[in-house]
């Protein structure tokens, strides 16, 4: 082979192995070639390898020169190129078919597609515009703060309302930022901002602010701030949530208000001063120093609430209040340990008792300073309602640690005090001591042995006469009540009376005296002497009972005593107490018949007013004013202007406790209609009043 035709072998050689990489990439096509299509790529790929097979041969042949077969060859060559053209016709006319299917199927699925995007933004903005009222509509300013710069990215309504800002002074902005353009609920971020605790937890944390609004008013917010994560878990933003919590802060302080204060006086109350005390005495007890407690009871001040009523009352505890505050201000004197860096604290237990904290001080003398100034300015006359009035108090006093280590026990020695300060004749003051207890465990026999006294028939009554001035006959007895201690001898009913008062015991002993006193009358007027009135004390108590008209009643009918027998002895306090009900119950008494008397007249508040209206048959002048009838012009100006306003009222007059014949004498020229006294005689049992009834004069 000569060296040419070496070259051309080269060329074709460099052509075929061309070629084999021209068609290499096809095969990798492969795969994109659709699958209905693939059967007549691999007849394109093989035709295209014929094509190429048979002119390389061809070529081959060519350099050669070998001559036979050059017919055939040719033939299929151009064979194989028609095979070709057709098939590439055949196919491209089918691939363009395909294609512009394939095409339609595209925009098909690209409308679809189009369509359900738009009904899915449409979906979208409905879901956003839904979220949006739903936030918006949120009473509470809301917030979304992006964490990683405290940024705020998102706001409600109410927020921009709350703060009085607009969205763009907001987006965007720190809360730190929003917090300076308004005094935001949703507070600095500082630590105690619930931003940061959150942050550090993890976990929805919630704080309080209080802010001032553009009118200075307080108000005040909780605000909650709840981490939103993404799906790592990482916190990515933040929402607030700030509360106006001021109405409910409000009825709080109110709810405490009532907790810890007294409505009448405006003064801390019972709660307050007990947990006061306790905090005190802890505080105490680490400094080593002493504490006072004052007990302060106002005496008789039940007479001036029953005489001039619950308003007065009311308006005399606030006074008092005011006063006790001024005193302990006022009472310098005091040395100090604190330069009174902790002020004494008034606190009113109920009713007319009230309490004071003395701290700061350290000798029992400086208490007993504060007592007796305390003492002392209460006792100044008071102005109240047109009326003056003048009342004192008793104060027991009680020192910590000696006297007690805890609230109760400090409370109850002072007490204790107070009552021992009420036995020394009041408006006093009285340190405790251990031996006051004894005081008590007598008053708490004194109460049991009076429950069991009436079933024992430990009662009797003594009767006393009242005697007519003009001719000394005895026209009536008035029943004074007896009790018979199987320990302690007969016992005064001024010592039990009270007791009895408080305890309610009055009631059934009451109803016990009016039936005996009815029946001795009724057994004298059956033996056959003239017939008398027969006096029966009601107690403020009984005054109160529903149904005393009806018991006496049934009572008078069972004995079948005549209702002009019975007399009824109220005092002045009681019925001044509630004088409209007192009229309405007398005037039912009157109306059966029995008569009325106000007892110890002169030491109540009676109103002239409410006197001339109440149906009564006389006026028992007391026992203090005639004492001293003789000794006293003041006295003697008084019983003389009750017997002139009595007999104005055409209402008789008596005047009880006439010891000496002077007194009697004197009563006789004043005009007084009856007496009763020593002089005449000491109340007496039944069988020695019959004794005095069977003789019917003096
Ligand atoms: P009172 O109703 O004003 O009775 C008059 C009191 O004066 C009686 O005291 C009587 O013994 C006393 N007395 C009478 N004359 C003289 C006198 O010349 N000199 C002195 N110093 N005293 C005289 P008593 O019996 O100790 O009763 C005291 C009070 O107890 C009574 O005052 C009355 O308020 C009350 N009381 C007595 N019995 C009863 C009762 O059955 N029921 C009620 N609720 N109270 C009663
Ligand atoms: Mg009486
Ligand atoms: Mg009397």
């Amino acid at each position: 082979m000569d060296s040419i035709k070496f070259i051309s072998f080269l060329l074709i050689a460099a052509g075929a192995l061309l070629l084999v990489f021209a068609l290499m990439p096809a095969r990798k096509t492969w795969n994109m070639v659709p699958e209905k299509l693939r059967a007549k790529w691999l007849a394109i790929m093989y035709l295209i390898c014929f094509f190429v097979v048979g002119y390389i041969f061809f070529e081959i042949v060519l350099i050669t020169d070998i001559h036979f077969f050059d017919d055939i060859v040719t033939g299929l060559v151009f064979l194989g190129g028609a095979i070709f053209v057709f098939i590439t016709i055949k196919l491209s006319k089918n691939t363009i078919q395909k294609m512009t299917e394939m095409d339609n199927e595209l925009k098909l699925l690209n409308k679809t597609l189009e369509q359900r995007v738009k009904a899915g933004i449409l979906d979208l903005q409905h879901s956003y515009d839904f979220t949006s009222n739903v936030i918006d509509s949120i009473p509470d300013a809301m917030a979304v703060i992006d964490v990683t710069d405290f940024h705020i990215v998102s706001v409600n309504k109410a927020f921009l309302r709350e703060l009085d800002l607009q969205e763009d002074m907001v987006l965007l902005k720190t809360c730190h930022e929003v917090t300076h353009q308004s005094s935001s609920p949703c507070g600095p971020p500082n630590d105690i901002c619930p931003l940061h605790e959150m942050l550090l937890t993890g976990k929805s944390s919630s704080a309080e602010h209080i802010h001032y609004n553009s009118s200075g008013e307080k108000l005040h917010f909780e605000v909650t701030t709840t981490p939103i994560k993404d799906n790592s878990g990482m916190i990515i933003l933040a929402i607030h949530i700030a509360r106006d919590i001021t109405a409910r802060k409000k009825a709080e302080e109110k709810i405490k208000h009532l907790a810890y204060y007294d409505n009448i006086t405006g003064l801390p109350n019972r709660t307050f001063y007990k947990e006061l005390l306790a905090r005190e005495i802890a505080y105490a007890r680490r400094y080593n120093q002493p504490l006072f407690t004052l007990f302060i009871d106002l005496d008789s001040f039940k007479q001036v609430n029953d005489t001039l009523g619950h308003d007065i009352g009311d308006q005399l505890l606030k006074a008092v209040g005011d006063r006790l505050a001024r005193s302990l201000r006022n009472s310098d004197e005091v040395a100090r340990m604190d330069d009174g860096q902790t002020p004494e604290t008034v606190s009113r237990l109920g009713g007319d008792e009230f309490i004071v904290l003395l701290r700061g001080i350290s000798k029992t003398e400086d208490a007993a300073i504060v007592a007796g100034r305390i003492l002392q300015d209460i006792s100044e006359p008071l102005e109240i309602g047109g009326h003056e009035i003048t009342i004192t108090a008793s104060i027991g006093i009680s020192v910590y640690p000696t006297d007690g280590e805890d609230v109760k026990t400090l409370m109850k020695s002072a007490d204790l005090a107070m009552y021992h300060a009420k036995d020394k004749g009041k408006n006093n003051y009285q340190f405790y001591s251990s031996n006051m207890n004894v005081v008590v465990l007598k008053r708490l026999s004194l109460e049991n042995d009076l429950r069991k006294a009436l079933e024992h028939n430990e009662f009797l009554l003594y009767y006393q006469p009242k005697v007519a001035i003009k001719n000394n006959k005895i026209v009536g007895a008035e029943a004074l009540l007896r009790w018979q201690h199987p320990g302690s001898g007969i016992v005064s009913p001024l010592d039990f009376i009270p007791v009895a008062e408080e305890t309610g015991l009055i009631v059934p002993i009451g109803e016990w005296v009016i039936r005996t006193a009815c029946q001795q009358n009724k057994e004298w007027q059956k033996l056959g002497f003239e017939p008398i009135s027969i006096a029966v004390n009601l107690s403020n108590r009984q005054f109160e009972q529903s149904n005393l008209l009806e018991m006496i009643i049934r009572t008078l009918k069972e004995i079948d005593m005549a209702t002009k027998y019975v007399e009824l002895e109220i005092t002045e306090s009681s019925l001044m107490k509630n004088p409209d009900a007192a009229i309405a119950i007398l005037n039912e008494l009157k109306d059966i018949g029995i008569t009325i008397a106000i007892d110890d007249f002169g030491t109540g508040y009676s109103s002239l007013e409410y006197l001339k209206r109440i149906p009564l048959n006389s006026l028992k002048i007391a026992l203090p004013f005639i004492r001293n009838i003789l000794t006293s012009p003041d006295d003697a100006a008084i019983t003389k202007t009750i017997i002139t306003l009595a007999h104005n009222m055409n209402l008789k007059v008596i005047a009880e406790g006439v010891e000496t014949k002077e007194q009697l004498d004197f009563l006789r020229t004043l005009g007084c209609d009856e007496v009763q006294g020593y002089f005449f005689s000491k109340p007496l049992p039944a069988d020695e009043f019959m004794k005095l009834l069977q003789k019917g004069y003096f």
